[in-house]
């Protein structure tokens, strides 16, 4: 089971999240200018990296707050999160096999 550590509630289970896709997407302010591909680009283009991607979460089944985490997309493994009001705290890495 994945554990998801929420900023505000501590690490809980995957099932208890959303995952809100691509961080920093901003929307354009004036869109009355886009042309369609910029608006479709918007829209629908996110990056799909091999690596560290950085995406919105939200506690569903908690507090039901959105925060950004950093993740490896290769081992999944959450490197560390931020709300948007704190920039990013760095998780604590557990070695495996290590007791607490
Ligand atoms: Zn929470």
């Amino acid at each position: 089971m994945l554990l998801i550590e929420c900023p505000w509630c501590g690490p809980r289970a995957e099932s208890e999240f959303s995952c809100g896709g691509e961080a920093d997407i901003a929307r354009p302010l004036d869109t009355e200018k886009l042309t369609d591909k910029e608006w479709g680009d918007y829209l629908f283009m996110r990056k799909n990296p091999r690596g560290v991607h950085r995406e919105q979460w939200m506690h569903t089944q908690g507090c039901r707050r959105w925060f950004m985490a950093q993740r490896d997309t290769v081992s999944y493994a959450f490197q560390g999160y931020e709300t948007f009001a704190r920039p990013l705290a760095v998780m604590e890495q557990k070695e495996e096999g290590q007791s607490k």
